[in-house]
């Protein structure tokens, strides 16, 4: 799927740069500053330009596109529903919004029945809250600093990144607090299993003094995404999830990111020993092919709309052409091993390639991860570990990691930075050649940020 021989158009590559100035409004950008790459089309793991240029995608575009681009399955399954029945509003049944609905809640733990579905990932977290909110009669939320959930307005408010700041004041009724970062711990712990119990400790501590009388939701992604790919260390998830039902709050498990195979598992937090109470999806679920996200609901907190109304909805919740490459997405996962090869392909390719680059390349302070999703952080000086670029960087402050990206781009690799780190994360289906190229090709560009090393 990724021998592509892509065509240079530079009559195309005009038109559509040209539409794209005058008339896109671009998100998270300063409208001027931004020259968005014109993109001609993709498959599996590639997708290419109007100049000629093909490039590895190891971005997933967002790490949403777990199955490639052009997936003929889910393809074909858009295109059968779209001959079929193209939409339904949510309100009546559907035989492909059940069949997902259905196929999710067999994937999780048990006691977990319903799904609500969504269009995305902040809307499943915005009602994630609201439904913790009604079941606890509590309002107050919290969230972890270095984290990201959307950018709705109860999401972005969750947020605990600099994405949040311009649309401060906000609700009042979030609180952050900090999760473990060993690299960089705030608890100043020496092991992994200080973390925990500083990190767990300081969580309790924030319970004590908000009141737990006013909390009815913590929020967690499973392994920390846009901020750094944290990986939790052995005992916070399952600590978190006992200080939740000491003090009667819904634990809210945030796998917008990491469900649907990217650590090689359906779910994150099937890795850290850990049942939430609510699992917030989107991505993966369908590769991002049409809109889809929601909220797998756990028995005990679905009882509780029984007989009492859900104030909640949208009119392309459970949208049937968003629901039918879900279902094909299960298929793949199953006939092709994609769970397994996940595993496979993250241990015995990537983190020994990554441990590699660690020791060869100063300007690496540390790399992590876990099955198709890494991160490698970049420093200054591994001693101090003053990152290679200030946290929030922009312009002149972010030269070196824009100059690595330009090494990667040239190079054939469309890498995923942020501030100071590298993320990895192909899609689930990239070859192992692709793969190791794709390896390659950073392995070369660390070569840029090595010669901002003193
Ligand atoms: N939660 C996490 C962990 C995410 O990574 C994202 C998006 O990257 C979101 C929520 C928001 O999802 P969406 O952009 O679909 O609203």
């Amino acid at each position: 799927m990724s021998t592509i021989d892509p065509v240079a158009d530079p009559a195309a590559d005009a038109a559509v740069r040209g539409d794209d100035r005058s008339h896109v409004f671009h998100s998270w950008s300063a409208q001027a500053l931004i020259d968005p790459l014109p993109v001609a089309g993709g498959a599996g793991a590639t997708f290419w330009d109007y100049a000629g240029n093909s490039y590895l995608d190891f971005s997933s575009q967002l790490v949403n596109l777990n199955l490639g681009h052009q997936h003929p399955d889910l393809v074909a399954a858009i295109q059968e529903q779209a001959g079929r029945l193209a939409t339904i509003q949510p309100s009546m049944a559907n035989d492909t919004r059940g069949e997902l609905a259905r196929r999710i809640s067999e994937i999780a733990p048990d006691g977990f029945s319903k799904v609500f579905f969504t269009n995305g990932g902040a809307d499943a977290n915005e009602n994630a809250v609201r439904m913790a909110r009604l079941v606890t009669g509590k309002r107050k939320v919290l969230a972890m600093y270095r984290s990201y959930h959307g950018n709705t307005s109860t999401a972005i408010t969750l947020t605990g990144d600099p994405r949040r700041w311009a649309n401060e004041p906000a609700d009042a009724s979030v609180v952050h607090f900090f999760g473990p970062y060993a690299y960089r711990s705030p608890f100043h712990a020496a092991s992994p299993e200080q973390e925990t119990e500083r990190a767990l400790a300081h969580l309790e501590q924030t319970i004590i003094l908000e009141g737990a009388s006013t909390i009815g939701a913590i929020i967690i992604e499973s392994v920390v995404g846009t901020n750094g790919v944290l990986i939790p260390p052995p005992g916070y998830l399952p600590g978190v999830r006992e200080l939740c039902d000491r003090y009667g709050i819904v634990y809210i498990a945030d796998e917008v990111m990491v469900g649907f195979g990217r650590l090689g598992t359906w779910w994150g937090f099937e890795n850290f020993d850990v049942v939430p109470d609510l699992i917030t999806f989107a991505k993966g679920v369908n590769s991002g092919y049409v809109p889809l996200g929601g909220v797998v609901i756990s028995d005990r907190i679905a009882a509780h709309f029984d007989t009492v109304s859900f104030p909640g909805g949208l009119t392309y919740s459970g949208h049937p052409l968003a629901c039918a490459p879900g279902i094909a997405t299960f298929e793949v996962f199953r006939r092709d091993g994609i769970l397994e090869r996940v595993r496979d392909l993250g241990e015995r390719v990537v983190r020994p390639r990554l441990e590699q680059m660690a020791a060869r390349h100063p300007s690496v302070g540390e790399v992590r991860g876990l099955g198709l999703f890494w991160a490698i952080e970049l420093v200054r000086d591994r001693q101090s570990r003053e990152p290679l670029v200030p946290f929030n960087a922009a312009g002149a402050d972010a030269a070196p990691m824009a100059a690595f990206a330009a090494a990667c781009k040239k190079a054939g690799l469309w890498p995923f930075t942020h501030f100071n780190r590298v993320h990895v994360a192909p899609p689930l289906i990239v070859s192992e050649d692709d793969l190791v190229r794709g390896l390659d090709i950073i392995d070369r560009a660390l070569e840029v940020t090595d010669a901002e090393v003193a």
